[in-house]
């Protein structure tokens, strides 16, 4: 047993040693083949020998934990933020303040990640936990997630205590590539790489957290002591030359130096560097070395007196404004956007923009033709800032938004109350595939793989005509669009049938009524129980939700008014889809159970049940057989529940069913 304990500790060195020279410092020590066979070798002794584990083992890099919620952290030191500053006027007033206490102070200059931060601890040179920065105060444990970033160490060769913290980023050509297969597969592409990291750091199932390729930046120690013999040195620069030395990814781009006009260069190479880093900066942090010099410099009451962030202007660009074309919304509203001739913008290639509707191309005196500045500010979609008149020819054409509907031909409308124009057509095949496309969207019914590209074909086709009749499509009908293979088609067919048990919250969501989001329509789900009661809702007893104001109620109720609105549901109840509540939110919970349902259950109908089941991963069987996991059982239940105990099969009734999801 000793022998294969120390066998285990040696793999997990030597994996983590090749891992880190490959990660931190670029280095390949032994192939890749060489590689996987050291980590197979470890998987399959981590298997046969469970009492080893674990949970810094390299093997745990490649997630595999799920949790039910984050667990929250009170930071021992709290995680502050800086004080912003947007010209070199008002850094030059900092330094000013800095040099009454502090003359010819040694500044540290570095980028800042656009990221997240995060805090690890290491106990005993060992990766303990990680947590989020939250409120600076109070942050959540995402240990698990943490631990999939490659470049963390997860063992130290010192058996150090401490703690540092650092930036989550998801690296430019990650994010990109993670965006174009969003956007294949019919998701929304995330704003920014700030966002994605943001929201892959916090996916409770780190398997997710794995696969987006996350990375880290360490900045500055927390607390705790960097060497075992002597005391850590007074300056932060030399801190993260250690932390570096012990094999953390420490902050690129770094320097130490002293001075106005120094600093002031170092902000403008960082500046002019910005577009060719592999990942986000949005600024750069300046902060006095010396920790005995920052306290001599002090504390503000909300930042720090000894450091302050330099903020980028957002990155503009100058090029032409090639056309505006008009795209047909799922309510209808007429959008102009902007097709530029394409041009590269904080890391990637721009060539739409959008110009929010057609006041702003007023105000802004934009025409077809112009050249224009663009800025991408935070998000991914660009906009233009303005038009640049010295350079017209006088070839430029204002822009005039159609009078009829591009899509149907429909004479257009004009709101009253509002700039937005609307197709009044209810038939308009653009907002028919607007519309499919949210009712299909992540929120509303999730039916992954259908496209806008897929929609239109079939709308195109004539296979459907609205959303209910997605469900009578069948792989025949799908396999011979152009671009769909058997395996897709057979894909697509699964994901519309497995949309019919998302629940009412989702489907109120998914019929696209205006003003109703995500969150107005779970709370008429929750009033209403079931889409047939929703016909007969007032605008008195919507109110009464709270969530809900009186023009959300007026639009639900007009909704619900229409005829086809009726017709809709109707052919939504004909195909099967669940319209009545159901009590839980999905999970993975019963993956891989099986179960009988029989006899009335107290509160749930048997369809509910099933549909419960079924959201949270298990398998609904008709008959009881060794393969069931459990009978759930009500009141008059026959033959099934005899048989179930002839075979020793635990039986429950909606408690226990309720208590296995809880
Ligand atoms: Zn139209």
């Amino acid at each position: 047993m000793e022998a294969i304990r120390k066998e285990i500790e040696t793999l997990r060195k030597q994996i983590e040693h090749y891992s880190r020279m490959y990660y931190v410092y670029d280095t390949s020590e032994i192939s890749d083949f060489e590689y996987d066979a050291l980590f197979r070798k470890l998987q399959e002794l981590e298997a046969a020998y469970p009492q080893f584990d674990d949970a810094n083992s390299p093997t745990r890099r490649v997630g595999g934990q799920v949790l039910d919620k984050f667990v929250k952290v009170t930071h021992r030191v709290q995680m502050g933020s800086l004080a912003d500053v947007f010209s070199f006027e008002e850094l030059d007033e900092f330094l000013a303040r800095v040099e009454v206490s502090a003359p010819d102070a040694l500044y540290s200059v570095e980028p800042k990640i656009d990221g997240l931060s995060v805090a690890l601890t290491y106990e005993n040179g060992a990766f303990s936990f990680g947590a989020t920065r939250g409120n600076g105060f109070v942050g959540e444990d995402v240990s698990g997630n943490l631990r999939t970033i490659q470049s963390i160490p997860l063992r130290l060769s010192e058996p150090l205590s401490f703690c540092v913290r650092g930036e989550v980023y998801m690296p430019r050509e990650r994010f990109y590539a993670q965006n174009e297969a969003r956007l294949r597969a019919g998701q929304p592409p995330f704003a920014n790489p700030r966002n994605a990291a943001a929201g892959s750091l916090r996916q409770l199932d780190s398997k997710i957290a794995a696969e987006r390729g996350l990375d880290i930046f360490i900045f500055n120690l927390q607390w705790g002591d960097l060497y075992l013999d002597r005391e850590n040195p007074d300056s932060h620069f030399e801190m993260l030359d250690r932390l570096e030395q012990l094999g953390f990814p420490v902050l690129p781009h770094r320097i130490r130096t002293r001075g106005y006009d120094a600093v002031r260069a170092q902000i403008e190479v960082l500046g002019a560097l910005r577009d060719a880093l592999a990942f986000d900066i949005d600024g750069a942090v300046v902060k006095i070395d010396s920790i005995n010099t920052r306290a001599l410099v002090g504390e503000g009451a909300v930042t720090p007196k000894w450091a302050v962030a330099y903020k980028y202007p957002p990155e503009q660009k100058q090029t032409k404004l090639l056309d505006i074309t008009v795209q047909v919304g799922r309510t209808g509203v007429l959008t102009p956007n902007a097709v530029l001739e394409p041009v590269r913008l904080a890391g990637s290639t721009v060539s739409r923009a959008t110009l929010h509707n057609l006041d702003i191309i007023r105000e802004r005196d934009i025409r077809i033709g112009d050249t224009v500045v663009v800025q991408k500010a935070g998000d991914i979609i660009p906009e233009i800032v303005s038009s640049i008149p010295e350079k017209r020819t006088g070839k430029e054409k204002p822009f005039e938004m159609p009078r009829f509907c591009p899509a149907c031909g429909s004479a257009v409308t004009r709101d009253v109350d509002m700039a937005a124009v609307r197709c009044p057509n209810e038939l308009c095949p653009a907002k028919r595939a607007r519309a499919i496309l949210h009712f299909a969207s992540k929120g509303a019914m999730n039916i992954d793989g259908l496209g806008p590209q897929i929609i239109d074909l079939l709308l195109k086709n004539g296979r459907i005509h609205d959303a209910s009749d997605l469900y009578s499509l069948r792989v025949e009908d799908l396999e011979d669009l152009e671009r769909m293979g058997e395996k897709s088609a057979q894909n697509l067919v699964e994901a519309i049938d497995r949309s019919k048990r998302a629940g009412l919250e989702r489907l109120i969501f998914a019929l696209g009524i205006r003003q109703v989001g995500e969150v107005a329509a779970a709370a008429i789900a929750g009033k209403y129980k079931t889409l047939d009661n929703c016909f007969a809702a007032t605008v008195e007893e919507l109110c009464e939700i709270e969530d809900i104001g009186e023009i959300t109620a007026k639009s639900v109720v007009e909704y619900f008014a229409r005829p086809q609105s009726r017709v809709f549901a109707d052919e939504l109840k004909a195909a099967g889809v669940l319209t009545e509540r159901v009590f839980s939110p999905h999970g993975e919970k019963l993956a891989g159970l099986t179960f009988v349902l029989t006899g009335t259950l107290p509160t749930m109908k048997r369809e509910e049940a099933a549909a419960l089941i079924a959201q949270n991963g298990g398998k609904v069987s008709a008959s009881v057989s060794k393969k069931t996991s459990y009978v759930v059982a009500g009141t008059e239940a026959g033959s099934k529940l005899e048989k179930a105990n002839a075979l020793g099969i635990p039986v429950l009734d909606e408690q226990g069913l309720l208590a296995l999801l809880s």
